[in-house]
């Protein structure tokens, strides 16, 4: 298929000779409940799976889970719970919530601190390479001695150091050689979990905690790594940084994917601006099928503006899929076979995975069928087709 890669900003072709397509996708620091940014990115790659599953591939779908994180801590310490009680509940009922939306699991979810000994091991390779040093209990990642570094965010140095300040870097850390250079490995704070390690007990920094689970569950090299566009730097750009020299095999991933942000009335949906919609309550009043469906009835990587008229638009092309289904048939006329819309939507997937135009091809069928069932055409085979191709975008309850 083609697919738009952020590292190298264009339309590449990318094909499976092994057939197998392995997926890693950043997952949720389970602390809160599910909201639509959540929902989006597993709607998306849940889709991506199944469309290549629909082409015979076999899809090695992994997803991290970071239970080790300062608002998960944060979270524990104002509830008064365990950090691991929360995060483990919190994960179950992510889970939960993704189920209604028919996402399927992923083959692991793999929690960041069953991979600690993984973590330290591939820090330690990074220190024997030059590429990090360790100073008074932690170990930092120095960012001049990857020349490429920060290639996939397309700016120069500034423009690098603001973002990355922006998301939470500390630019001022005495410690470090250079603003740029990322945690590897941090001392803990006196009430938060520490492991025992070569540079004194503490606890990873989040970067490493992704490239260390792709490579230990994927291999050297990922097909697809997917999440959402905020974490294209720092967070990417680190793994990428991390895996190649830890590895030796580049590049890390064959094609990075993003999806856009959700935002609500024009502004981006998050926990610090209290604007968030959540999933359950958007399922209170709508279908799964029809969450699914305003999803990804915006293109993937751009932004996805939530309105209940987008949701309500989507549960009428629900109801105008199951009309075609249902729609009573007397099969005297000639077989409508839907050629011209099935192609149409496996054609709109095939080209840098256009949901929008999938979902238009999948309306243009439904109606047709209704159609010609009503013209006295037969329409069993159509019929199939809508089902299969429903089944491709996750609206499981249709049928
Ligand atoms: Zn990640």
């Amino acid at each position: 298929m083609r697919l738009y890669n952020t590292l190298s900003r264009r339309v590449e072709e990318l094909s499976f000779p092994s057939g197998e397509v392995k997926l890693y996708v950043c997952g949720v620091t389970p602390y809160d409940t599910s909201h639509l940014g959540h929902a989006r990115v597993a709607v998306v790659y849940d889709t991506l799976r199944r469309y290549l599953e629909f082409r015979g591939l076999r899809v090695r779908y992994v997803q991290n889970v970071t239970d080790i994180d300062e608002p998960l801590f944060e979270r524990a310490r104002r509830d008064g719970v365990d950090w691991r009680t929360l995060g483990a509940q919190q994960t179950q009922r992510y889970l939960e919530s993704m189920a209604r939306l028919h996402v399927a699991k992923a083959e692991f979810y793999v929690p960041a601190t069953s991979v600690i000994p993984q973590m330290q091991a591939v820090i330690e390779r990074l220190i024997a390479q030059g590429y990090a040093y360790a100073v008074n209990g932690a170990v930092y990642f120095q960012a001049a001695a990857d020349k490429h570094f920060g290639a996939i965010a397309h700016t120069d140095y500034a423009g690098l150091l603001a973002m990355a300040n922006e998301m939470g870097n500390n630019p001022h850390d005495p410690h470090k050689r250079d603003p740029l250079d990322f945690v590897l490995w941090q001392p803990s704070q006196p009430d938060e979990p520490a492991w025992p390690s070569p540079w004194g007990a503490g606890r990873p920094g989040w970067h490493i905690e992704c490239s260390t689970m792709a490579t230990e569950y994927l291999g050297p090299q990922v097909d697809i790594h997917g999440g959402g566009a905020d974490l294209i730097f720092p967070h990417h750009a680190c793994e990428i940084a991390q895996a190649e020299p830890a590895t030796g095999v580049a590049p890390f991933v064959r094609c990075w994917m993003h999806t856009g942000l959700v935002a609500l009335g024009g502004t981006k949906m998050s926990k610090s601006l209290g604007n968030m919609v959540f999933v359950d309550d958007v399922l209170a009043h709508y279908s799964p099928d029809a969450l699914r469906l305003a999803i990804l009835s915006y293109p993937y990587a751009e932004p996805f503006e939530y309105t209940v008229e987008r949701v309500a638009q989507a549960e009428q092309h629900v109801q105008t899929m199951r009309a075609a289904l249902l729609a009573p048939t007397d099969t005297t006329g000639k077989e409508f076979d839907g050629r011209e819309p099935y192609a149409q939507f496996l054609q709109a997937l095939e080209d840098d995975f256009d949901t929008p135009r999938a979902i238009l091809a999948l309306v243009a069928l439904a109606q047709a069928i209704t159609q010609a069932a009503a013209a006295g055409q037969g329409v069993a085979a159509a019929r199939q087709a809508l089902r299969d191709l429903s089944q491709v975008l996750g609206c499981d309850s249709i049928l």
